[in-house]
């Protein structure tokens, strides 16, 4: 018997879990004097990076292996290493930018938009960006069972869709993930389930066929949403990873943060969209900066992203380009920065 006690699939084959993913996740550099030798960084280059943040670092050993040598303009640099620019304040950048808390209908689930609800099924994630706007939610360590959830989800009949977020949902073991999925598919009026994920561009050996068997559980239409920001992140492992989700008739969408230094120019952009829909990928999103202290230096003027996003959509199919949106904590949905409100 599972959560709400319901009868086990018997469809299914018990999982086994493989550990070959998390001993690759051990191998994650923390360590920022490891960090220094691994990317070879000269005393001057040391002198920019914060030491002792709380937000500490956590970067996959295959995605750091994709940054320049002693190069602190490398786009996933910019995006991985914690630099003393995080210390800066200014205003409107807070600990809470998206007041998740008031959303929280239990506490592992947010409820904002309609017909839509968002697990937070764990605190943990294969890396750490350091514009995460979630990097200081208080995440519930203590109880990991979803059983309050469930019942929540399976009482409301509004609810289409639910995304696993977190953290990172692929950080749960398969037999977690498994369990919640068995659970969502016996709720008749739920349609959709939505993972949420950067844990393929750090580890994509995540995706191995214990976690296929766990998406193809369901009778439920599942969605991928991957995050990713740069061109730069990917290599064929990664592409390969995604395609086996992809034969299973999932649709796989990116969702991108628009980052200075990182892809705030048109021609990275447009690389990143080519290479996104040459590989069957939806660019869905292009999010202005959630502003969330520490991130101000990441921040792109909204006037500079609508020019970028304009000329994208001079040079790119329609589908190749993302939409514009930034999230306002109370908003029915995203608030469009281009044209007609997205959801
Ligand atoms: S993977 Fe997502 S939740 Fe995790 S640190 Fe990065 S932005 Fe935050």
């Amino acid at each position: 018997m599972n959560q709400l006690n319901i009868p086990d699939n018997t469809h299914f084959e018990p999982l086994v879990i493989k550990p070959s993913w998390r001993k690759i996740q051990r191998e994650n550099i923390t360590s920022l004097q490891e960090l220094i030798q691994f990317l070879e960084l000269s005393e001057h280059h040391q002198s920019l990076l914060y030491q002792h943040p709380d937000f500490i670092l956590n970067v996959p050993k295959r995605l750091a292996s994709k940054i320049a040598k002693d190069d602190p303009t490398d786009p996933l640099f910019l995006q991985f290493v914690p630099l003393k620019q995080e210390l800066l304040t200014q205003v409107g950048f807070v600990a809470e930018p998206m007041h998740d808390a008031h959303f929280a209908k239990e506490r592992k689930l947010l409820h904002k938009y309609q017909g839509r609800a968002l697990i937070v099924s764990t605190g943990a994630c294969a890396m750490h960006c350091r514009y995460c706007f979630r990097k200081n939610f208080n995440y519930d360590t203590s109880d990991k069972s979803f059983d309050k959830e469930l019942e929540l989800i399976a009482s409301d009949r509004s609810l289409q869709e639910i995304i696993l977020s977190g953290g990172d949902p692929l950080s749960l073991p398969d037999r977690v993930l498994q369990d919640l999925i068995l659970n969502l598919s016996t709720i008749p009026h739920l349609k959709r389930i939505r993972f949420h994920s950067r844990f393929p561009m750090g580890i994509p050996e995540r995706i191995d066929d214990t976690f296929l068997d766990v998406l193809k559980s369901t009778t439920k239409q599942i969605w991928f949403c991957i995050h990713a920001n740069h061109p730069n992140e990917f290599d064929e492992d990664i592409w390969q990873a995604l395609k086996k989700i992809q034969l299973l008739g999932i649709p796989v969408l990116n969702q991108s943060v628009l980052l200075k230094g990182v892809n705030d120019d048109t021609a990275t952009l447009k690389r990143f969209s080519e290479i996104l829909v040459d590989h069957g990928v939806i660019p869905y999103y292009l999010h202005q900066l959630d502003r969330v202290e520490g991130a101000s230096h990441f921040e792109v003027e909204e006037e500079k992203g609508k020019e970028l996003i304009q000329q994208l959509a001079g040079q790119l199919p329609g589908f190749g380009v993302p939409k514009y949106v930034r999230e306002i904590p109370g908003e029915p949905s995203k608030t469009s920065l281009t044209s007609s409100p997205q959801g």
